[in-house]
Order: structure tokens, then sequence, then C-alpha cells
């Protein structure tokens, strides 16, 4: 599953290209996609018109991301909300060779020579190209609203914490949220409720960077530990996203080319390594059900 750095890189890449594109045709090749953002999906006919007809004429005029959504958003303030899952990707095709082709997600074989493929489920027909919704296992979806207030309204971010880049995501803030919860901290970031975008690989990374065991107990922090994670996620998700992200996320970016984080990774993925910083064996275990790889000398 891409992280938050893999997804905005993709959006900045996808916004290079499609800025200022005009749909002129859309079609839909399976229903689900569209329809609603369940895991069980039944085929809403009618969600497949309104997205097919409302859209065409419409120009992109802005590309945002809140956690791992992409919104499109159009010149009727119409909005598409975009999520990739596990194993969607967006690919756009430039009509001629002024633009970059921009493939990111998921990555499909068919996709790098044939577009549309087996895989493809949307295609949007734009003046300057074509952008191509592909999905191997369908668990993504593409949702119409017609504002973004309408997809706020729908509660589709409601559950979500602050950004990590946002102004209001401050080492107060955070030692505020953390201070009563008798949650481990890993547990507690792979819920996305206090801050998005610390996914498995994020986590375990802020952690090590932070000297902090990811199974600790947030109410146990002092105000010092706090204080050097919250420097951690705000050193390690902007270089992740520089970076392209982790390629270990089997995750493709833009350009097509994979991310260069994972070269950056001290503990995720390195169970039974050696730690770079004492050379102690890197530990693990499970937290929420993921794979945690931690220090135990480096970390307290
Ligand atoms: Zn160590």
């Amino acid at each position: 599953m891409p992280e938050l750095p893999e997804v905005e890189s993709l959006r900045r890449s996808l916004e290079k290209v499609i800025i200022g594109s005009q749909i002129v045709r859309v079609t839909v090749k399976h229903p689900k996609i569209v329809s609603s953002s369940g895991t069980t999906r039944v085929p809403n006919l009618a969600k497949v018109v309104e997205f097919e007809t409302d859209l065409v004429g419409q120009k992109i005029i802005r590309l945002t991301r809140r956690a791992k959504n992409i919104i499109i958003e159009l010149d009727s303030g119409n909005c598409l909300l975009v999520h990739l899952k596990m194993t969607g990707q967006l690919v756009f095709e430039p009509l001629d060779n002024s633009l970059q082709k921009v493939l990111g997600g998921h990555p499909i074989e068919e996709s790098e020579s044939s577009l549309p493929n087996k895989h493809t489920y949307i295609i949007w027909e734009l003046d300057n190209g074509a952008l191509f919704y592909n999905d191997v296992r369908q668990f993504g979806y593409v949702l119409f609203y017609s504002s973004y207030q309408a997809i706020l309204d729908d509660g589709h971010f409601g559950t979500f914490g602050l950004e990590p880049m946002d102004e209001q995501f401050t080492a107060d803030f955070l030692a505020q949220k953390l201070k009563d919860k008798k949650t481990p901290i890993k547990t507690l970031f792979l819920a996305q409720s206090v801050v998005v975008g610390l996914g498995n690989i994020y986590c375990d990374e802020v952690c090590f960077e932070a000297g902090i065991l990811p199974t600790r107990m947030c109410n146990t922090l002092t105000k010092k530990e706090t204080k050097k994670l919250y420097e951690s996620i705000k050193k390690i998700i902007p270089k992740a996203i520089g970076e392209g992200g982790s390629s270990i996320a089997n995750y493709l970016l833009g350009d097509g080319s994979r991310g260069n984080y994972a070269r950056y990774h001290n503990v995720y993925g390195r169970k039974g390594k050696k730690c770079f910083e004492c050379n102690s064996v890197l530990m693990s275990t499970v937290l929420a059900g993921r794979t945690t790889v931690y220090c135990e000398i480096c970390q307290k």
C-alpha cells in the first residue's frame, strides 16, 4: 500500500501535466470503481452516467491531496476523489512529446507499453492527452462530487488527523494528543487520527529517528521525547516526499521510476540485520497487525 510520500509524489508529477487540461470524453469500464468507496460495492449505473457526462467540457484547475486521497478539482467546482488503495495506478499519456508521460502507483507491466489495457477501468480523454485509472484488484475508487464541500459532508475525511506539514501540527499539539492515551505510539499513528501519513514504513523510521520504541505507551512519553518524535516526523516525511517515497512500497513515481527513500531506511524491512548506529541486531514485533522493526539499544 502506498504511503503519503508516494501519493504526494504522484500528485506533484500529475500537477505538472494536467492542470488546465480540458476533459473531452470519459469512459468508465467498471461501474464499481465510481459507485462507492466501501469494500462491498454495488455497481450504481446512475453514478456511471453522472461520471461520464458531467465531466465533459470541464477543465482541471487544481490537484490536491488529503491523507492518501488525490482530489482532482474542476472549473465548475466539481471534484473527483481518487484513492489508489493497494493496486491502483494513474497514468497520463500525452498527445505529443512536449509533455512527459506520468505513471504512478502500483506497478502494472502492461501499462508500460499498452494503454488502455485489461486493468484500465476509467479513461479521461483530455485535450492534451489521456488519463487512465488502472487497478489490478479493483480495491481503489474514483468518486464524483459536486463540490469539495460535498466530500467533507460525506464524512470522507472525518476521522483524519492533521497533515504533518500543516502549520497547526505543532509539538504542543502532538503532546496534547498523546498525553492521556494508553496506546502504543505506533498503533496510534497507524490510526491516522492525530496526524496522517505515518503508515508502516514511516512509523518505524520516525520512531527510530526519535530513539523511541514504537511499543511505548503514548502517555509514558516525556515532554522531551514527544518533541523528538515531532521533530522526527517533520524531518522524515518531507525528506521521503523529496525522494519520491520508498520503492519498497512497490510504488512507481510519476516518471515511472522508483522512489529513492528506501536507501535511507534505518529499520523498516531490516529485521535481523545490524543497526547502522550501534551494530546490534534489529528486533521485530507485531503491532496493530503490522511487522514492526526496532533497535532495542538505540530506542527506549
Ligand atoms: Zn541501534
